[in-house]
């Protein structure tokens, strides 16, 4: 079995990021910029901002957070967002989800530019990717787009199962797949027989937010799996898939932690690149 090693792999494209930033330096006589606006203390998106700044300075993008309490005034937030939007030094903005509950997170989202809506989140960027034009495209969909690549460069015809309908991960996840001719199938919570269809498949992409969901005996042999979940258990930080019993009859997996995660992040900085390219 194959062991996806995401650490890994993030950190080689991470280098490669680092190359081009520096290519586009001397080229433009400039370089990307990613602001992260990040409302409230909520520990979690504290240390998530945190690990997107110093992974942006690391590969030597221009980046910066903008703190509000968790009470800043939504028109407060609207007018940043615009002041950024016409700020030729941001190439990117992204704003920290969740938002507290007096902010109205669509309205937020489709604040931003969409040439500069980082995370793909803005509709122009979602109907983009599902009509096959070029588009922002949420980071972690994209990470495990890369990880199954990897794996297997050719997709043509792959039977993939995506667990999740979620608009982070598996509605753009399954648009991915799409584009590189799989035959999709997306499940959710309300989908009859799991098992039964998630065996069919030889892509499987856990995206689900429960404990070790997807059990040795619902893989296919030789499949590739692609674990996104990340649950808080007594034993620790589990996915949403059972890693033992799945590791005994996939042709490769993804660890949680390790996997999809620091995907996540490194390309979130290849979007912002993508966005400064873009607007030069
Ligand atoms: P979400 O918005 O809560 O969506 C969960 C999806 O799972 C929904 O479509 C839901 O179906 C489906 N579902 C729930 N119970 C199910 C069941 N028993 N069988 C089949 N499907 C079921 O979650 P999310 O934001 O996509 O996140 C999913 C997981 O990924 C979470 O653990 C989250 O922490 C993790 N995550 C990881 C990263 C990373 O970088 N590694 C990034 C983002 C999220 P319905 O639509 O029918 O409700």
């Amino acid at each position: 079995m194959i062991l996806i090693d995401g650490k890994k792999i993030a950190a080689e494209l991470r280098e490669e990021l680092k190359i081009e930033v520096s290519e586009l330096k001397s080229k433009y006589n400039k370089i990307p910029g990613l602001t992260v606006i990040l409302i409230g203390d909520m520990a979690p998106s504290q240390i998530y901002v945190r690990m997107k700044e110093k992974a942006a300075n690391e590969v030597g993008l221009k980046s910066e957070v903008l703190r509000y309490p968790g009470e800043v005034e939504e028109k407060t937030i609207l007018d940043k967002i615009e002041e950024l939007n016409k700020d030729n030094s941001v190439s990117g903005i992204l704003v920290q989800l969740p938002l507290p509950k007096h902010i109205d997170k669509q309205k937020v989202i489709e604040s931003i530019l969409p040439s500069k809506d980082v995370d793909g989140f803005h509709p122009m960027n979602v109907g983009n990717l599902s009509s096959g034009y070029e588009s922002s495209i949420p980071c972690t969909p994209l990470g495990c787009y890369l990880l199954i690549k990897k794996i297997e460069p050719n997709l043509n015809g792959k039977k993939a199962v995506i667990v999740g309908r979620s608009n982070l991960n598996g509605k753009p996840m399954t648009q991915l797949l799409l584009k590189e001719n799989c035959t999709v199938t997306i499940t959710h919570s309300k989908t009859k027989d799991l098992k039964g269809e998630c065996l069919k498949g030889d892509i499987i992409v856990a995206a689900v937010g429960m404990p070790e969901l997807v059990k040795g005996d619902w893989v296919k042999k030789d499949a590739i799996v692609i674990d996104v979940g990340i649950n808080k258990t007594e034993k620790g930080i589990v996915g949403d898939v059972a890693f033992d019993e799945v590791s005994k009859v996939a042709k490769a997996l993804t660890p949680v932690p390790g996997g999809v995660g620091p995907m996540t992040i490194a390309c979130l900085l290849k979007n912002t690149i993508e966005c400064f390219k873009r607007s030069n």
